[in-house]
């Protein structure tokens, strides 16, 4: 579903992503671990291109992606991104959070978008919430209704980026679950995240990236149990 082919990119100096080469099938879930600086970041915001790569090729089902006008804006619809930082409108109730873009891009009438988004807050669980202002809750719901509104555009692929890193350790459960059972359902995701259970759980691969280069690729049980490279296995014994 998503391809990466010899994907190139510098800032400078600095060789960000060098050569790589990844397929993404479709109701895959792959989970990219590796070392601060790495690259993890930088690889998901080309994927929707939010950054752009100086050579090779992104195709999204077959399609390359367009680097500007309305293709793009049909492309960002087709991959929901979820960030660390919940990057909610603060002066929109959840539900108009929710109902935004599927009004704006998907052409919904008020009524249908507020429909479906009703489904998907209740799906992650705040369903009660909706009439409230990002800033009344909590940072697991608030993350969890940045979820719902990615949904809301019928995405092919979620993005996560750390996704749970800058909540409080009590809510990353509730955020956890909710991304485990979107895996179940078959959605396709990529996901950067150091929750190691996770990747056990829901991952059909663990891609290992390390200086711009991914260095692994494998399923998670055989990547945490017998890691083959050096530096995934300096990596792993700092973080588990
Ligand atoms: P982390 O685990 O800390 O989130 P990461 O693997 O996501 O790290 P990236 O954010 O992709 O890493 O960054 C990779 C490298 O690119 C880093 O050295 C970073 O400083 C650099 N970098 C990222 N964005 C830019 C930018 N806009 N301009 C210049 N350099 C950048
Ligand atoms: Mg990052």
């Amino acid at each position: 579903l998503v391809v990466l082919d010899h994907v190139d990119k510098h800032y400078g100096d600095l060789h960000v992503l060098q050569d790589i080469n990844l397929e993404i099938k479709r109701g895959e879930v792959v989970v990219v671990i590796g070392p601060s600086g790495s690259g993890k970041s930088t690889l998901c915001r080309t994927i929707n291109r939010l950054e752009t790569i100086d050579s090779g090729t992104i195709t999204l089902d077959g399609k390359e992606l367009p680097a500007e006008g309305k293709g793009l804006a049909k492309l960002r619809a087709e991959v929901g991104m979820v960030f660390q930082s919940f990057n909610l409108f603060a002066h929109k109730t959840i539900l108009q959070n929710v109902t935004l873009g599927p009004m704006k891009v998907r052409k919904l009438k008020k009524s249908e978008a507020e429909a479906e988004a009703k489904k998907l807050l209740d799906r992650v669980g705040v369903g009660a919430q909706a009439a409230k202002y990002p800033a009344q809750l909590s940072g697991g719901q608030q993350q969890r209704v940045a979820i719902a509104r990615a949904l809301a555009m019928r995405p092919q692929v979620m993005l996560f980026d750390e996704p749970t890193s800058a909540l409080d350790p009590e809510m990353v459960k509730e955020v956890l679950d909710v991304m485990v059972s979107l895996a179940k359902e078959g959605m396709t995701m990529i996901v950067v995240t150091h929750e190691m259970g996770f990747a056990r759980v829901a991952a059909d691969r663990v891609v290992f990236m390390a200086d711009g280069q991914i260095v692994e690729s494998n399923t998670p049980n055989e990547f945490f149990d017998n890691p083959k490279s050096e530096r995934a296995k300096d990596f792993l014994g700092k973080i588990l």
